[in-house]
Parts: C-alpha cells; structure tokens; sequence
C-alpha cells in the first residue's frame, strides 16, 4: 500500500471518529437534557397535586366549620324539624359564611334536596350519590365551567344527622390560568377523548393532546405532559389534568446545540483534511522527489535536485541528499578528470609529451583503414639525434633530457596538423602523415634539419649544438595490411643511410618513388575507367 493512500486511510478514520464522537456527546447530552427535563416535569406535577389537595383540604376544613356551627345546626333542626321558615337560615348562613373563598356552597337535606345554595344536574347526583355512599368525604365532578372539587360533611345535631354540606370549587379555565399565574413555560390542562377542554394557556383550547408521546403542540409551544391525578373518585366522568413544561426553548437550544456540533465536526473534519493534503504535500512531494532521483541514480545518472528553503525534517533531508549528490557529482568528474589524465600519459611520453609506441600500436588499425579509404600516402619521418650520446657525456643526463624536450618543442611547432608525432624511445622520434604527395614530407624532414641544426639549446649559460638525421618513407594506400611495419623499417634504413652519410642528412627511401608511381597509375586507371574516357 503507498504512502499516500495509508495517509488517505488515517485521515479518513479520523474524520468518522471525530463525526462519531461528536455526534455521541450530542447525543449523550441531549438525553441528559430531555431526562432532567422530564424529571423537572414528573417534580412539578407532583408540587401541582399538593397544591390541589392543599386546596381540597382547604375545602374539607370549611364543610367541618359550617357543619359544626352550633347556631347553623339549631337553624337548620328548626326549619327541617320544626317546619319553620329558611330565612333566618339562609341570612345567619350568608353572613356567616357568605365570605368563604368557594364557587360552590350547599346544603342539602337527607333526600338530597336543596336547602341552600344552587346546583347543576350534575353536582346533585354525583352528591346524591355520595350522600348514599359515604358521611363525609371530597369527589370530583364535572360542570360545564369546568371540574367541581367538592367536600362534604354531615350536619347532625344532637345525635341526628339533619343536613349535608358540600363546598367546593370549580377547576375552571380562570382556575388553571391562576394556577399558571399566565406563565408560558407550563400549560395546565382537563383533557378528556385526546382534546383539550379548558386550559391555562387558552391557545391550547381544542387541541390535540398526542397521549402515547405525553405530548401537546400549541400553534408555537411544544409541551411535554405529565398526569396530575385528583385524589377520588371521579366516577369515570372527570376529565383528566395534565401538566406540560414547555420544551419550544428546550427544543431550540439542542437544534443551536446539534446545529454548532455538525459545524464543528464539518470544521473539524475539514481541518483534518487540510491537514492531511499538507501533510501530503510536505512530506509527499519531497519523498516523491527523492524516489525519482533515486530512480535516477539507478540507471546511473547524477541528476541535480531542486533545494527547499523550507526548515521540516523532509526538506532538511532532501537538502541533505542534494548536498550528497552534489559532493557525488564532484566527484565523478574528479574520477573523470583523472580518468583522462591516466588516459593521456598512458599513450603519452611524460618527458616530451608527444605520443608514445604504445599509442602508436593502438592507432595502426585506424591509420591504415584510413589510408585504404582515402586511397593517399602514408609517410614516415624517422628521425634520431646525432651523437647523443656524446651530448650525454658532455653536458650530463638532464641537459640530454633538455636537448630531447627542445627537439620535441620544434617537432611540435614545425609539424603540420595532420601529423601524428611519437617519440619511439631514447632520441628516436617518428612522425607519421596521411599526404596527397610524398614530397611534402621530404620537405617537412629537411625543414626540421635544418631548424635544429639552426638552433642550439641554451642550457646552463652555454649553446649545446644539436643535429638530427633522418629517413623518409612512402607507401600507397592500396598496398593494405603490413604496409605500417614495412613502412618503419624502410624508414629505418634510409635512417641508417643518412647516418652513415655523414648525419645531419635527410634520405628518402625509394619506397616513395615507388608510390608516386602507384599513385601515377592508380589515377590513370581511374580516368580510363570512367564513362568519357571510355568513349
Ligand atoms: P648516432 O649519431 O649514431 O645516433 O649516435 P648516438 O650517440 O646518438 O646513438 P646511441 O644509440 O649510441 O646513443 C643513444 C644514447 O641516448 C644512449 C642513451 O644513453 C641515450 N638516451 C636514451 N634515452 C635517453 C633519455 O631519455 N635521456 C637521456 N639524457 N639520454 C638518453
Ligand atoms: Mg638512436
Ligand atoms: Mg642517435
């Protein structure tokens, strides 16, 4: 697997642990949210239900006080026992009890007539009803205002039971809104068949309460419900009370919650991204250019690399592979250089320079493909200092060596470009000439004669006179393999000819009339040969 898509591997398990556990704490936090909520909201309806049967008690206490009024009792034993008439009851009762903070006020007598006070159908039966079951108690019923909280209490008077007292209080809309004190956050509700009867927050009248969620949504609230449960028995006709806090804000500060998780994961992720493709591209590019030069280096090559300014361990390396390929390259042409140096003085003489008989060997084959080719002469100038020896025994071995590197210095200036001059070995040098005419280098022989001959060398504040001889011989082209060999040894004897003659003598060897005389017929077959001549 490569670098770069392990790299990409990394990366992108980061940005799903990063989008996992951001979405996890979300999560996390919004249940922690929702169940705190739900436990304010169950603490509430419970603080809700004391408050009621605070008030239920309430109720309870005011039917002990009116029915344990002795001057009510007396009132009450002489208008149902003694057949007397209701007003002085109905005037001690009112201002007796006339103040007390009740919607509903009765006092009904054994049959469940109404002595004092007003009620619906529904109030009388269910106390009706309540009065068979019971001496004293509270129950809940329904008006059309809303649900009766009732107590009641019997009335006796000296050990008979004359009357019933029923107080109570009407869980009304203006009830629920006076619980609520008109606060938005929590909705008090009668619900019954999914639909809100009465309610603290009026908007909510009419809706639909969702019972399986324990939820109500008003045109812009969300409420999540919880039941208050009204102590007795209602006898299946109360409508339920519930209690709802509202969540709208709750709701809407998880939505800027989860809204500010996704960005910040979308954030994150995308910082993790950029910081992958730098990593990439820091770290990537060099390597990459590290692997191509290595590439490079494989097959030889030395390329020059680019350097970084830049200061990261990367960069550093790559400066630091350029600096070695650098000191490399300097190296290589070090080798290089001296490559060629050993090249040179291997086929060069160290004390004259000129070409040495070993180059001469190694040159043969092209020299005499070449004179084959061209169809030319091929000279050879063999030259050898005159009485050397003598110059060694005179003026000592080094002034020979200067007398060798002067007649090589006149060598090298007088010889034309297109010779090839070698010393041979002690003070025999040859000079060899690819020619169109052998005279040139008869010509050439005689001039370096003469130029030696002209010009002693000064050496230590005294003139050494220098004389040379020298031997010329020629060969054609056309005469092939073995004509080299041949060629030296003529010009060895024509050497050894002009030594004998006395020195300071240039002899030419027949082999070069013989040539012009090859040439001579080699061109008068090539003009017989061609088409003009033929006609
Ligand atoms: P001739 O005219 O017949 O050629 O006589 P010569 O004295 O030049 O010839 P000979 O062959 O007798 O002597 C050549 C001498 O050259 C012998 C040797 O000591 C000397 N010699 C050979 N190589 C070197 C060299 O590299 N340096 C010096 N100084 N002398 C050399
Ligand atoms: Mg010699
Ligand atoms: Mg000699």
């Amino acid at each position: 697997m490569t670098y770069k898509s392990r790299l990409l591997i990394y990366v992108g398990t980061l940005v799903i642990l990063i989008t996992g556990m951001m979405t996890l704490s979300f999560r996390m936090a919004q249940d922690v949210i929702l169940a705190d909520a739900q436990e304010h909201l169950r603490h509430a309806a419970h603080v809700k239900q004391d408050q009621i049967r605070a008030q239920r008690e309430e109720l309870a206490r005011y039917t002990e006080l009116i029915s344990g009024d002795l001057r009510l009792q007396e009132a009450l034993y002489l208008v149902l026992q003694l057949r007397a008439g209701d007003e002085g009851l109905l005037a001690y009762y009112r201002r007796q009890f006339g103040a007390l903070p009740v919607d509903v006020s009765l006092i009904l007598d054994g049959s469940g007539k109404v002595l004092l006070g007003q009620a619906d159908s529904g109030l009388a039966r269910q106390v009706g009803r309540r009065m068979n079951e019971m001496q004293r108690g509270h129950f809940y019923t329904r008006s059309p205002r809303g649900v009766v909280m009732a107590a009641m209490a019997p009335v006796v008077y000296e050990g008979e039971k004359l009357a019933t007292v029923v107080v109570g209080r009407i869980l009304s809309q203006d009830w629920l809104m006076r619980q609520e004190e008109g606060s938005s956050d929590y909705v008090l509700f009668f619900e019954e068949g999914g639909k809100v009867l009465w309610s603290s927050n009026p908007a909510c009248r009419g809706k639909d309460v969702d019972l399986a969620q324990g939820e109500l949504r008003g045109d812009q609230e969300y409420y999540r419900l919880h039941p208050v449960e009204l102590a007795g028995d209602g006898g299946g006709e109360v409508p339920q009370l519930w209690l709802g806090i509202s969540e709208t804000s709750l709701l809407a500060l998880l939505k800027r919650y989860q809204h500010w998780a996704q960005g910040l994961t979308a954030g994150g992720g995308l910082v993790v991204l950029l910081f992958g493709w730098l990593v990439l591209r820091n770290f990537s590019k060099p390597f990459m250019q590290l692997m191509h030069t290595t590439e490079q280096m494989m097959n030889g090559k030395l390329p020059t690399m680019k350097r970084s300014s830049s200061n990261t361990e990367m960069d550093r390396l790559v400066n630091r592979f350029a600096d070695v390929l650098d000191a490399l390259r300097r190296e290589q042409d070090e080798v290089r250089r001296v490559h060629k140096k050993l090249q040179e003085s291997a086929i060069r003489d160290s004390l004259t320079g000129l070409y040495n008989r070993r180059y001469l060997q190694e040159m043969v084959p092209g020299l005499l493909a070449q004179v084959v080719r061209d169809g030319r002469y091929l000279t050879a100038i063999l030259l050898d200092l005159d009485y050397f020896k003598r110059i060694n025994d005179r003026y000592g071995h080094l002034a020979g060596d200067a007398v060798l590197v002067h007649f090589a210095t006149l060598l090298k200036h007088n010889s034309r470009s297109t010779d090839h001059v070698f010393r041979l070995g002690g003070e025999e040098f040859l000079i060899l000439n690819l020619a169109d005419r052998p005279q040139g280098s008869v010509v050439l022989a005689n001039k370096l004669r003469e130029a030696v001959a002209s010009q002693p060398l000064r050496y230590q504040g005294q003139d050494i006179p220098v004389s040379v001889s020298a031997g010329v011989s020629c060969c054609f082209g056309e005469q092939g393999e073995g004509s080299l060999s041949r060629l030296l040894s003529e010009a060895d004897k024509a050497l050894y000819e002009a030594k004998s003659a006395g020195r300071n003598n240039v002899v030419v060897h027949p082999s070069c009339r013989q040539a012009e005389s090859n040439l001579r017929q080699h061109q008068l077959k090539l003009v017989s040969s061609t088409p003009d001549n033929i006609s």
